[in-house]
């Protein structure tokens, strides 16, 4: 009966066939996080430059980890996380953010915390060496949870933020790729084989979700362009009560589909419905948060969009879906699981990945 319930809800939310549920003990905690998903092609990376991003990407997931096994929040695990990603020229986000139109590094970031779904998030910013330390600081010292341009910037002087001049952020890699875009008049999707935004997703040993993402956006982004990573409900949302979800991808359509909050949302209904029709039942649904994780990127996919998401759940389940042939990416836990990945033919359990090119 409980199996069949199941089973309609994922049809009701997910429009697509849940993934079996792996035997799941609980853990004490759990992270994911994401350098970006694109177009990757094994054949087309050489050994030292994979070596270089995993790396990288275990560097991020260790300071997590380090963080939440040491009883921290999962705010501050979601901060660690980042940071090492921000600093690192391999992504796009902080040092190494791709060129607007104009040559500029224009940063966006923002956070979310699950507990009482408090969120902060910054845009347009040139000279902020951490953009996620500020979007976590408009959330935590301001009234508000969205600043943009040089009044975020006045904000992050009044508050001790750490500044960097602007010609910290450029690396030559994005400079050439600017150059490519406008000479060979090819789209941003042309010049950089992926979204490089960063993010990570936790929960910690309270029972606590956050989630944070940051970015430099799309190449070429002119007229003040913004995508969905600074944009709470988009890029990033987190809730206790359901889940926490960061994305990378082709950002128009990730807003045009709310696609972190979507998630959330259909996660949170699906666990009240099923919990009114059994409400002394156990209350791990999450093997239909991989269907609904996908039934979004579905449809992203639909309106013309890629990209992909990592989530994790109350119950500990860290995800991914991504549409994209790959998505730099990385995930562990209190059972000693840690694992890092870029490809989808590294697909491992607990993820999903229907590459459309
Ligand atoms: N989502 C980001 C944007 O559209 C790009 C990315 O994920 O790399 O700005």
């Amino acid at each position: 009966m409980k199996k069949a319930m199941f089973a309609a809800l994922a049809a009701l939310f997910a429009l697509s066939a849940p993934v079996a549920a792996e035997d799941h003990e609980k853990p004490e905690w759990s992270i994911a996080i994401h350098g970006g998903a694109g177009t990757l092609d094994p054949d087309r990376m050489t050994p030292e430059r994979r070596a270089a991003y995993e790396a990288a990407l275990q560097e991020a997931l260790d300071a997590g980890a380090k963080v939440l096994a040491e009883g921290g929040s999962a705010m501050e695990a979601v901060k660690a996380a980042i940071l090492p990603m921000e600093d690192s020229p391999l992504f796009n986000a902080g040092k190494g953010a791709v060129f607007t139109w104009d040559g500029r590094n224009e940063l966006d970031a923002s956070i979310m915390d699950g507990r009482d779904r408090s969120a902060g998030a910054v845009t347009g910013v040139t000279t902020i060496r951490n953009p996620i330390l500020l979007a976590d600081t408009v959330r935590t010292e301001s009234e508000h949870v969205f600043l943009m341009g040089e009044g975020a910037e006045q904000f992050a002087v009044e508050q001790g933020i750490e500044t960097a001049p602007p010609e910290y952020f450029a690396t030559e890699a994005r400079r050439k790729s600017l150059e490519r875009m406008k000479s060979e008049e090819l789209s941003a999707l042309d010049v950089d084989t992926k979204f490089g935004t960063v993010g990570a997703v936790a929960l910690d040993q309270d029972g606590n979700l956050a989630a944070g993402t940051s970015t430099g956006g799309m190449t070429g982004k002119r007229w003040g362009r913004i995508g969905d990573t600074p944009v709470i409900g988009a890029g990033t949302y987190a809730d206790n009560r359901s889940c926490a979800v960061s994305a990378t991808g082709w950002g128009e359509y990730f807003i045009r589909v709310g696609v972190a909050m979507n998630i959330c949302l259909r996660l949170a209904y699906g666990q009240q419905i099923v919990s009114a029709g059994d409400p002394e039942g156990e209350k791990d649904h999450s093997f239909i948060a991989q269907g609904i994780a996908d039934a979004v990127m579905a449809e992203v996919k639909q309106l013309g969009g890629d990209g992909g998401v990592i989530l994790v759940t109350p119950e500990g389940h860290a995800i991914f879906s991504f549409n994209t042939t790959g998505m730099y990416r990385g995930r562990a836990d209190s059972s000693g699981m840690s694992e890092v990945a870029i490809f989808g033919g590294d697909v491992e359990a607990g993820a999903s990945n229907t590459p459309d090119h």
